[in-house]
């Protein structure tokens, strides 16, 4: 018995033939870099997340980049972002010359703890980053109430969490401009590189048009720093293909989540994310916490299923942020996490036989580590 963390040859078998039609009329049309395939994706985004605007860029972390800039993020600003998150939530900070601030994350949804902002809040505050990490909404309601009445723009880190609900509207759509990826491992990959920002904000759409393409008004006329952020039209061609299949994958998720929360339910050394009642998490990954996670992860890979780590190390350890001088101890939720956490397999192809399977090997790893 053998179960992959995450495969994505079934996906692309079942989709080849057509997502090879659909690349052969890029190459017909020479729309390679940005171009109508692109164009049309954006379209059918827009119009699945219920949002404004969709604008395609080469990967997730440009569409952050992109998102803080013109959030307003200047040099010497401090953002208030997560330390529990994937490093690019960080790197889009820095690169704007701006400092990331990092508050502690609560259990229950393993995003921002909306208690924690107030107080680290100063003047050279100008935004905060959401994370909706493993694709469970954080809880957004008082994130953006404490934002509007200090009037700072919230920008929403959808990596994960693409299709995902919070109070039923799509997680992507709350901020004043929002980032995902389509990294090929997330939710909705492409077979690349891709990412998108989302808006509301008819003026931001324009700005992240130009700004990925040079910062060209017109041909040869930058009106000011530009970046070569273009989405390739391979990508658009094939995420148009595979955000039809999105919900049902997202609902397949769900159900295999709602599987291994049931099974879990009396390990006592096991603990979980629950789906607290106004998210429909989209479920990037399915996280368990335990206190002996690296003999868990043995024993699990002795019985043949392959688990994953998001994240080990916390952002505010890791050697590039030792700058910044916060030392262990502060963000107790957020190291303990790191110390815990354990990804299971979680993907939409998975059978019923191989979630069968993963139960079975973390009943008896769990019943072993006693
Ligand atoms: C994947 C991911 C990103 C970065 O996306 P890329 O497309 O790999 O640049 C950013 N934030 C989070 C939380 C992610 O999981």
């Amino acid at each position: 018995m053998s179960v992959p963390f995450l495969s994505l040859a079934r996906q692309t078998q079942s989709l080849k033939a057509e997502a090879l039609k659909a690349l052969e009329a890029v190459i017909d049309s020479q729309g390679f870099a940005n171009g109508p395939a692109v164009q049309a994706f954006e379209q059918d985004f827009a119009e699945y997340l219920g949002v404004r605007h969709v604008v395609g860029v080469n990967s997730g972390t440009s569409a952050l980049h992109a998102s803080l800039i013109c959030a307003g993020v200047k040099p010497d600003d401090e953002v208030i972002t997560v330390s529990h998150t994937w490093i690019s939530t960080a790197w889009a900070i820095s690169y704007c010359g701006a400092r990331p601030v990092f508050i502690d994350v609560e259990d229950r949804t393993a995003g921002m703890d909306p208690s924690q902002i107030e107080r680290r809040i100063t003047s050279r505050t100008r935004a905060i980053v959401v994370v909706h990490l493993y694709g469970h909404p954080a809880d957004l309601d008082p994130i953006l109430e404490i934002a509007n009445r200090h009037n700072l723009p919230v920008i929403e880190d959808a990596a994960q969490s693409i299709g995902a609900r919070y109070k039923g509207k799509a997680t992507g759509t709350f901020g004043l401009v929002n980032a995902t990826s389509f990294y090929p491992g997330k939710n909705l990959g492409a077979w690349g590189d891709a990412g998108a920002v989302m808006t509301n904000d008819d003026a931001i759409a324009a700005r992240v048009r130009l700004l990925r393409d040079h910062a060209q008004a017109s041909r040869h006329h930058h009106v000011e720093l530009g970046f070569n952020w273009r989405m390739d039209g391979f990508q658009g061609a094939i995420l148009s293909i595979k955000l039809k299949q999105l919900d049902q994958w997202n609902t397949r998720r769900r159900a295999i989540a709602a599987k291994y929360r049931s099974a879990f339910s009396n390990l006592r050394n096991l603990r979980f994310l629950a789906e607290n009642s106004w998210a429909e998490p989209s479920w990037h990954i399915f996280p368990v916490f335990c206190s002996a996670r690296d003999e868990l992860r043995r024993l699990l890979e002795l019985r043949g299923v392959s688990t994953g780590i998001h994240y080990p190390t916390p952002i505010h350890l890791q050697p590039a942020y030792q700058w910044l001088g916060v030392p262990r101890g502060e963000l107790p939720h957020t190291e303990r996490m790191a110390a815990e956490e354990i990804s299971l397999p979680m993907f939409a192809e998975l059978s019923d036989q191989e979630v069968d399977d993963v139960i079975a090997a973390v009943v008896a790893a769990s019943n072993e580590l006693g």
